[in-house]
């Protein structure tokens, strides 16, 4: 990894290449030191940028993009912002397909970024007109297009395994017990593991399951089956993604909302970091996974996870009281509250 001289610094090269920070309340409540990856200070607020980048600089080295071509993903979140962002960088057109129930805030984002939306209606994802389908259909049918296909696409994992772990491997001296993070396509987890122990065999890798998701059981039972629900957003997934498709996961624990979301409150209150819930529950799994090193006589244990996106993507949401109790959740973020 190399960071190039300031002079020589394009817009693109601003993705990657985070801090990772040493957080103070984890690590005294694991007893041991755990440091979060701060990918919210990517360029799109997001870990998603480095998906984006790589997935988009594959299609051209394979020759599938071309000099004003266009780039087609179906997503309503982080990927498309993403994606949108390296677009303009690049000079490509960027379509991107959702459901048109999705909230004010996320269209009217992509849309000030300059990606063309085509909204579509709510539906299973084994129904052919589900917002995924139609836009490998449109990609398809657009010429000098590729569909971005952020799940199945090992592009998105290759970004991880080739720029996220090595990093974090610089960063922490080569000296890491453990790394744990949630899934949603599986590249961050699948790609930052892999990384990892390509260095150090011995670097524990553990998957934090939402509620809502099926990975947990099957990676403890070797079978897809989902329990509960969740709110967050991003992560969740109920099948082996082509990205997830040889992860080498050791270990898994599962992380309600109320856990992650207590997390995202003592991140801001404690620390004066203002991050999604997804990054809230990774850190309540990064918790687990050093008393876990620490019981199984690895105590001083030295874990990494992920701190994936800005909070101020969910003003309307998370940091908003009322919405927090209709989901009958505890409100975060209000000083004075016990
Ligand atoms: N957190 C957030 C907020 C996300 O948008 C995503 C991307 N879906 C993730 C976590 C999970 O990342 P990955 O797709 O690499 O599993």
């Amino acid at each position: 990894m190399t960071i190039p001289p300031p002079l020589s610094i394009r817009a693109l090269d601003l993705i990657g290449n985070t801090p990772l920070v040493r957080l103070e309340g984890p690590s005294r409540e694991a007893g041991c030191d755990i440091f979060g990856k701060c990918e919210f200070l990517n360029p799109g607020a997001s870990v998603k940028d480095r998906a984006a980048l790589g997935i988009v600089r594959d299609a051209e080295a394979r020759g599938e993009l071309e000099p004003g071509g266009c780039v087609v993903e179906g997503t309503a979140g982080n990927t498309g912002i993403g994606l949108a962002l390296v677009c303009n960088a690049l000079g490509y057109r960027c379509i991107i397909v959702m459901p048109d129930n999705q909230s004010r805030e996320k269209t009217d984002t992509l849309l000030a970024l300059g990606a063309e939306l085509v909204l579509v209606p709510p539906t299973k994802y084994s129904d052919c007109n589900h917002f995924v389908h139609t836009s490998r259909r449109l990609a398809e049918e657009t010429p000098g297009a590729v569909w971005a296909n952020q799940f199945d696409n090992i592009a998105n994992r290759r970004a991880h395994i080739e720029t996220t772990a090595p990093e974090i491997w610089a960063q922490m001296d080569g000296r890491i017990d453990g790394f744990t993070c949630a899934a949603g396509t599986g590249g961050t987890i699948a790609g930052v593991g892999l990384g990892l122990k390509e260095r150090d065999e011995n670097v524990v890798v553990a998957l934090t399951d939402p509620h809502g998701a099926a990975l947990y059981e099957y990676y403890a039972h070797g079978e897809l089956k989902a329990e509960g629900r969740s709110v967050a957003e991003g992560i969740g997934q109920g099948r082996i993604t082509g990205n997830l498709d040889g992860a080498a996961i050791d270990t898994q624990f599962r992380v309600s909302d109320a856990e992650g979301l207590a997390w995202v409150d003592r991140l801001l209150r404690e620390e004066g970091l203002c991050l999604g819930l997804s990054s809230g529950i990774n850190v309540a799994g990064a918790v687990m996974l050093g008393r876990l090193l620490a019981a199984q006589g690895r105590p001083k244990a030295r874990v990494a996870t992920i701190l994936c996106d800005t909070g101020f993507r969910y003003l309307s949401t998370l940091y908003n009281p009322e919405w927090v109790a209709a989901q009958g959740l505890p409100p975060i973020g209000r000083p004075g509250r016990d």
